[in-house]
């Protein structure tokens, strides 16, 4: 059977490969320590699930309006005023399957064959495969320690040409945990609306920030800017949701009606009563975030601490998110090689940064509990020295 050119072309997602792999392992009775997808360890607040359960019990199981229920898009806008400083009503939102979903219909609804969207290396791996998915081409952009993997103003202008439709501006990282600044936003935000180019920025990890850094939208930094940019979130790391996939697309009405158009013909509605849930997530209490971010916060310094007690393992201190972008390249295995060896010799699943377009480098996600952090970082250290 000969399948489309266009899934012929993309990768299977490594990220849920091998967390999937590693959960069948974990079934299978192996004692495996999982530091592969970044879902957090904690169950969804329990006010989140009640309000799904009522939602249930009061007949919210029939279709609804492909683009959300209106009470959720009206709480998404809402948040987006309050906590992000963006001025969008309820026509400004689309609910999706996840924030994945989200980026997936942008494409879709955005790129034309040919266009170009730039990408900053390292990314996350899903990125390019979209860009595909919708015919468009991934300009990566490649960017090093010397500028703390961020791209810089001047490498954007240098990267955009008459093609580029689009940049994907990912803060706090996927796979390096960096957070730009507002100095830095805004140098980019300038280049942007020059060139007059879009920006979809992806804020899943919003929540997850460390240090006091600040948490800035590129929307919010102008009314240039925010004429171009879209936003794309969700539910997942913020409330630990990640199984519900509720996640939601912000932007110019005409893009969100066309985005609902293809959602209608393709996903209709995202599974009514979670949307509920979601609601119950905006409108309740605060609190299990903040808990939730502590509890990453610690364990980042523990795994930081314990990461830099071995030997020819490097890594910077990320700012946002819940993972180490590792360097390996002192091992002289490529990220793949290292991981199955890893997976097989110590049972540690950790994910390679190959398709992250970073082959020297591997991603642990420690958004799990500490006793496997432990164990881990025992088995790591282990490996790590049979080799060097
Ligand atoms: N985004 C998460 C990760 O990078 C979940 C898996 C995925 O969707 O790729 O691990």
């Amino acid at each position: 059977m000969e399948l489309a050119k266009r899934i012929t072309e993309i990768q299977p997602s490594v990220t849920l490969a091998i967390s999937a792999m590693a959960k069948a392992m974990q079934n299978d009775g192996k004692d495996i320590c999982s530091f592969s997808a970044g879902e957090p360890d904690f169950d969804t607040p329990a006010h989140i699930k009640a309000a799904a359960k009522q939602a249930l019990d009061r007949g919210k199981t029939k279709y609804g309006a492909a683009a959300g229920e209106a009470p959720l898009r009206e709480a998404i806008a809402n948040k987006l005023q309050r906590d992000n400083n963006l001025n969008y009503d309820a026509a400004n939102i689309l609910v999706t399957n996840g924030g994945k979903h989200s980026l997936y219909n942008l494409m879709m609804t955005l790129i034309n064959p040919s266009d170009e969207v730039i990408i900053p290396a390292p990314f996350w791996l899903s990125y390019p495969e979209m860009v595909k998915l919708a015919g468009g081409i991934p300009v990566i952009v490649a960017t090093d320690s010397s500028t703390g993997y961020k791209i810089t103003p001047d490498a954007l202008n240098a990267a955009i040409t008459p093609k580029t439709k689009l940049f994907i501006l990912n803060s706090p990282s996927n796979p390096s945990g960096v957070v730009y600044t507002p100095a830095e936003l805004q140098a980019l935000a300038k280049v942007i609306v020059d060139r007059d180019i879009l920006v979809v920025s992806d804020e899943i990890y919003e929540k997850i920030i460390y240090d006091g850094v600040e948490q800035v939208s590129i929307g919010a930094l102008g009314a240039d800017i925010f004429q171009r940019t879209i936003i794309s979130n969700g539910f997942a790391k913020a409330y630990s949701m990640t199984g519900w996939r509720v996640g939601y697309l912000a932007a110019p009405v005409a893009l969100i009606k066309a985005a609902s158009a293809l959602q209608g013909h393709s996903t209709s509605n995202v599974c009514t009563f979670a949307q509920y849930g979601a609601i119950a997530a905006l409108e309740g209490s605060q609190d299990c975030v903040e808990t939730m971010r502590q509890a990453f916060a610690m364990r980042r310094q523990v795994i930081l601490d314990r990461l830099h007690e071995i030997p020819g393992l490097t890594c910077a201190k990320p700012d946002g998110a819940f993972y180490l972008f590792v360097n390996i390249g002192n091992t002289n295995l490529k990220s793949l090689e290292f991981c199955q060896q890893l997976l097989e010799q110590q049972q540690v699943a950790a994910i390679p940064g190959q398709p992250f377009g970073a082959d020297d480098h591997i991603r642990i996600s420690y958004a799990t509990d500490l006793t496997t952090i432990e164990k881990g970082m025992d088995r790591l250290d282990k490996f790590i020295r049979s080799y060097l």
